[in-house]
């Protein structure tokens, strides 16, 4: 009899063990297509597994956030906003954008343009973004989402302009406006075309996280927003490339493939300071290789990739965001950075003095 009982706890002790074992697979594995998640294509510092995704799934904040909206309706909110900066009517674009959103289930490609109209002539008669998405289920939501996006994008700024008055000189003008520049310096062609997602083949099978710009090899690349660099040296897939960090976190931003013998603008290390429109580093076509500065790619490019985080967890792993950034650089063609040579030094520097308020310094 006492045999039976202890067979039977076993039994019992079995059959948990069995349910536990299955319940626990169901949680790593309940999303098969979160787990082929790729592993970004240039990103590999990533150690093995990060912490459990259990514990992750218990924490609130955002794991997912698809990113379409077109140029031209990014450009119109961003007039807007500007437009409007300084008066008792003034309305962020994220506001509007996250409103947009909300119109069209967060697919742009559904976007009609009456309902930007709509948007228009509501504020013109005075309603404010608060009422009219007083009732929109997802609009905190995008709010939050595009801010981890956009979030750096527009602000004051002083930069350094040629003065009108006294030809060959410049001053310091205060301005709100955009403040992110496109990562190709002034006067350097480039050619692209919205490549996120298209599969790779470099090592493991793989999806695109991020977008080429093809141009000459040397061409400066500048720094889309200001922030401080996080990585910096030789990557596998990325060859020399160099990440920087926006000053609120959200943004990690990936420039890769960098020139080989002269992949960074001198000083650069990890914990630098960089202003939005410095130049960085210079167009390359380094990586796909084990061994250090390698050119094992065969069109020189730039590729330019944003990872957002809204939980310290998303940093690495499977839970990584990255954003399709064609339409941002798309609407930051326009903005660039002006460069010279620096005949002493051989390196580009930027013309126009810039600060920006959030590194905290001039
Ligand atoms: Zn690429």
């Amino acid at each position: 009899m006492n045999v039976f009982v202890i067979r039977g706890k076993r039994l019992i002790a079995a059959v948990t063990a069995v349910v536990l074992t299955a319940a626990l697979a169901a949680v790593f594995f309940q999303s098969p297509a979160r787990r082929e998640e790729p592993v970004p294509e240039l990103e590999c510092d990533c150690g093995a597994e990060s912490d459990s995704p259990v514990l992750h799934e218990e924490k609130s904040y955002i794991k997912w956030v698809d990113f379409d909206i077109p140029s031209s309706l990014l450009e119109k909110a961003m007039r807007l906003d500007i437009d409007t900066y300084g008066t008792d009517r003034h309305v962020s674009w994220i506001d509007m954008l996250a409103y947009l959103a909300c119109k069209c289930g967060g697919n742009f490609k559904a976007h009609r343009t009456k309902d930007w109209k709509a948007l228009v002539q509501k504020l013109d008669e005075g309603q404010t973004m608060e009422q009219l998405a007083a009732d929109m289920e997802y609009y905190s939501y995008y709010q939050e989402a595009y801010t981890a996006i956009l979030g750096g994008f527009l602000g004051e700024f002083d930069i350094e302009l040629d003065d009108p008055e006294h030809p060959g000189e410049k001053k310091w003008m205060h301005q709100y406006g955009l403040k992110a520049y496109s990562p190709i310096a002034e006067g350097y062609s480039y050619g692209d075309y919205d490549d996120f997602g298209s599969s790779r083949s470099y090592g493991y099978k793989r999806r695109h996280l991020g977008h080429d710009m093809m141009g000459s090899v040397g061409t400066p690349i500048v720094a889309v927003e200001s922030g401080i660099v996080e990585a910096l040296g030789w990557n596998q897939y990325g060859g020399w490339r160099i990440g920087i960090r926006s000053f609120d976190t959200k943004r990690y931003y990936y420039y890769a493939h960098l020139r080989r013998d002269h992949p960074y603008q001198s000083g650069l290390s990890v914990g630098s300071v960089v202003q939005a429109g410095d130049v960085i580093g210079y167009l390359g076509m380094t990586g796909y290789s084990q061994k250090e500065n390698v050119n094992n790619i065969n069109t020189p490019h730039l590729h330019f990739g944003m990872q957002i985080i809204f939980d310290e967890s998303q940093k690495e792993g499977n839970g990584e965001i990255w954003i399709d950034v064609y339409d941002i650089t798309q609407l930051l063609k326009k903005h660039r950075s002006t460069v010279a040579k620096d005949e002493q030094t051989r390196e580009y520097t930027r013309v126009y003095r810039f600060r920006d308020p959030v590194t905290g310094h001039s």
